[in-house]
């Protein structure tokens, strides 16, 4: 097989256990013989000190050539400074779809055998985040406010994008997953569309539909119902990571930003800056995100062969990161893996 690399992509290390977890991911790569040729870019706070942007125009650029990005978690300051660089590079590239697969692969945890997709609407909703502070009183800040919008075009556009999915992967069901009863027109918006875009699969892809908060006591009582689910950008947010937990937590759950021009790959956890630097992140999240990225460049063939040593490595216990109760470094799983090719 050739080694030749030939596609170009963005590589982000970003914050935290960020350029670790890139570090052992590229590895990785390298030894299947992956066709990416990596240009590097920075991101998030490590781009801040460096440059004195967050995200500067060079890596805006470099994704702008390649349409193709792996990127490593980046830190977001929690309540005031620069707005989310994750948010950003989805509204800046049109990455209208977040999709992200659960499937279990440490074996004897509580849930065997789930293996589904969230497909959430990334580039509206409460993420929009046009927010305001009210004065009242001697207090500037009494009353917060939020204005989320949907639009019927972006609705459309990823429960389309969920049913395709579902059709070419062989899915069988996709649930329609909103708050309508309450948030009657921002998300009621959302289940009009979804219902129209369904009818046009009728007879290939089952769709049901689900409130939010059953839907979220649902995964965790009987996940096994669910196969794709298809939601607004905040609920997505929040029921993957729930999903995430139910496989074994945020060190195996991968996510993609897909848009009509750029996609970028990234895992759903954060920069993790309580074991920074320590050698202890657990890599496979971003290799599974990796994996999405070679299936998205046509290269199936290698992403199974990755998946094929992470199930190997993982589940015979011998070699895990203490996320997963073991007591590996990222760089003896890395090892592990690299072994298991
Ligand atoms: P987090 O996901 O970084 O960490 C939550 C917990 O999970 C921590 O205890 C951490 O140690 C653990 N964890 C996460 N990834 C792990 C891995 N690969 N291996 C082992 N353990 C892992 O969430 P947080 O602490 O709420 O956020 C930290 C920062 O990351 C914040 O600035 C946040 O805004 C940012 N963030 C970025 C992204 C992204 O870039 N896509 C996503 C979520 C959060």
């Amino acid at each position: 097989m050739s080694t030749e690399k030939t596609i170009p992509a963005t590589l982000i290390p970003g914050d935290g256990i960020g350029p670790e977890i890139v570090q052992s991911v590229v590895e990785i790569l390298d030894t299947v013989g992956a066709p990416f040729k990596w240009e590097k870019a920075l991101g998030g706070v490590a781009a801040l000190d460096a440059t004195g942007s967050p995200l500067p125009k060079e890596t805006i650029e470099s994704i702008r050539r390649t349409g193709l990005a792996l990127k490593g978690p980046l830190t977001t300051p929690v309540g005031g400074g620069f707005k989310s660089i994750n948010v950003t590079l989805r509204q800046e590239f049109g990455l209208f779809a977040n999709v992200r697969p659960t499937k279990t692969i440490v074996p004897g945890g509580r849930f065997e055998n789930i293996n589904l997709v969230i497909f959430r609407e990334n580039l509206e909703g409460y993420y929009a985040a046009m927010e305001n502070y009210i004065p009242y009183g001697d207090d500037p800040h009494a009353i917060a406010t939020s204005a989320g919008y949907t639009t019927r075009r972006e609705c459309n556009r990823i429960v389309r994008y969920a049913f395709e999915y579902a059709v070419k992967n062989n899915r069988k069901r996709v649930t329609l997953v909103h708050k309508a009863n309450i948030l009657k027109l921002l998300t009621g918006l959302f289940l009009e569309e979804g219902r129209k875009v369904a009818k046009e699969y009728e007879g290939r892809v089952e769709v049901n539909e689900r409130i939010v908060d059953a839907c979220a006591m649902q995964l965790v009582t009987d996940p096994w119902q669910y196969d794709c689910i298809v939601t607004t950008n905040l609920f997505g947010d929040i029921l993957s990571d729930l999903t995430a937990g139910l496989v074994g937590g945020l060190g195996l759950a991968p996510g993609a930003n897909i848009g009509e021009k750029a996609a970028v790959f990234e895992a759903v956890h954060g920069s993790a800056p309580d074991i920074a630097g320590q050698n202890k992140a657990n890599p496979t999240s971003l290799l599974l995100a990796a994996n999405m990225m070679l299936a998205h460049v046509g290269r199936q063939d290698l992403a199974t062969r990755i998946d094929k040593a992470i199930e190997k490595v993982i589940t015979s216990g011998a070699v895990r990161t203490g996320d997963l109760g073991g007591k590996a470094t990222t760089t003896e799983l890395t090892a592990a893996l690299k072994q298991a090719l």
